[in-house]
């Protein structure tokens, strides 16, 4: 074993940096460029909307890290609760066992949960809750009387994480391509991204849907607005729309609430947006307000009670965490501090300061499209490159140096801040986001 980090602040960071460059494999990183750069930040502290450094520096936490932190960090309810579960019970196995968090928790999300879902399945991460959700359509269908129905719809673009099944249903070309040759069939769709691009994206969605009736398992969709691919939103009309042919020609609509629920786009689910009732819903990041590993997916009656009556037909599926009691007793308490603290109706005047803020950006000859909803705001800059592109990076490093943390997404610059995060905090966040997006993009 090597040495445990001590010594003096300075040398401990940098034995910090050193063993990270030596050891670490950074998610979505090129590790040569990595190494090069001078000075990572080193993260040591968050509390509430602020990340703090080594050295004690602090930074807004632009997107509530990765999306997460839908209460900011730290929230002392979800500490004490976390603390509470330590003592009593970590860890035990869900297969063959009950337990009091997840029982509470699983009645706790039916209960804010679209109408009809009434059964969920607890794993680890978004891409677990995705995986999850279409073996069971593939299943559902196999031992139900459908078995040649194994495709999916999914929408251009589309984001649904990183396991091998899941990533056939993306379409972020880079996190796809390596593994093109290996995946599940997808048919994918263009979602209307412009009011003139509806009457053509509908039919689509309707050719992709009735011409492949027979072999489809289910239609795939981050609901209104697909996170990954740059904060793109679409009209939920579309979401109706997608539900009526799931309807009508009896496929299942399995919504990805991993990025859009727990209040992300104001209503607890974006597909409340388009008051749809999906067959199955996945969430995860702000499912335990950014504090542990764990998702989950949400089914039906229908979908339910396809697997049962024979033991050949149980869902032989499982993660060595599902459940997991410290998990589960943090998600509880996160229902409980939306409900207590008004979570969802506090976001209403914050989300009306971040769309004017990306609405004056939009005036800014460098930035080609802004858009905003809920506690999302995004812009364009000009220029090629997709999620490879380097100007969203200018702005970072300028807001580093301000006391922001803006990680953006190639040429898009964005901010999802925790939904509680307090109005001096959001103003100081959105002053040096516009601070640093007109250095880069004139005006
Ligand atoms: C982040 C995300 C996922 C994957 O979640 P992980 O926890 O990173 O595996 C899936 N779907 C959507 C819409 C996401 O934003």
């Amino acid at each position: 074993m090597g040495d445990p980090v001590s010594g003096n602040e300075s040398s401990v960071r940098e034995r910090i940096i050193a063993l990270d460059k030596q050891r670490v494999w950074h998610p979505y990183t090129e590790m040569h460029a990595w190494r090069e750069r001078a000075e990572p930040l080193v993260i040591a502290e968050a509390r509430g909307s602020r990340l703090i450094d080594f050295d004690g520096r602090e930074y807004l936490d632009g997107n509530a890290s990765w999306w997460t932190c839908t209460l900011g960090h730290g929230h002392p309810r979800l500490v004490a609760a976390l603390q509470r579960q330590a003592e009593t019970l970590c860890h035990t196995a869900l297969a063959g066992i009950a337990h009091q968090n997840a029982s509470e928790l699983a009645e706790a999300l039916c209960a804010v949960a679209p109408g009809g879902l009434e059964h969920v399945f607890f794993s680890d991460n978004g891409s677990t809750a995705v995986e999850v959700a279409i073996k069971l359509c593939l299943q559902y269908w196999a031992q139900n009387g459908r078995p040649e129905r194994k495709r999916f719809v999914s929408l251009e673009e589309a984001f649904h994480g990183e396991t091998l099944g899941v990533t056939a249903l993306g379409g972020v070309e880079v996190f796809r391509k390596p593994f093109e040759g290996v995946l599940l069939e997808r048919i994918q769709v263009p979602p209307p991204r412009e009011p003139r691009d509806h009457d053509r994206a509908f039919e689509a969605l309707e050719r992709a849907v009735t011409e492949n009736v027979d072999t489809l398992a289910g239609v795939v969709l981050e609901p209104v607005v697909q996170g990954a691919a740059g904060m793109r939103s679409y009209d939920p009309a579309y979401l109706r729309h997608a539900r009526d042919l799931c309807d009508r020609y009896d496929v299942f609509l399995v919504c990805d609430e991993v990025f859009t629920g727990y209040g992300r786009t104001g209503p607890m689910w974006a597909s409340d947006h388009a008051a749809v009732l999906p067959d199955l819903v996945c969430t995860a990041k702000g499912f335990t307000g950014g504090m542990l590993p764990m998702a989950a997916t949400l089914t039906t009656e229908r979908i339910f009670e396809g697997f049962t009556g024979d033991a050949n037909r149980a869902f032989y599926y499982g993660h060595t965490f599902c459940g997991n009691p410290l998990g589960a007793a943090v998600a509880l308490e996160v229902l409980r501090i939306y409900e207590d603290e008004q979570i969802l109706q506090g976001t209403r005047a914050r989300a009306e300061r971040i769309a004017a803020t990306f609405r004056e950006l939009g005036q800014l000859p460098g930035v080609v499209h802004t858009r905003a909803l809920g506690m999302i705001g995004a812009l364009d800059l000009a220029g090629e490159g997709g999620y490879l592109a380097d100007a969203g990076w200018r702005v970072y490093d300028l807001a580093l140096e301000r006391g922001a943390y803006l990680r953006p997404m190639g040429n898009v610059v964005y901010v999802t801040p925790s939904l509680n995060i307090p109005d001096d905090d959001l103003d100081q966040l959105l002053a040096i986001l516009v601070e640093c997006v007109r250095a880069v993009a004139g005006g």
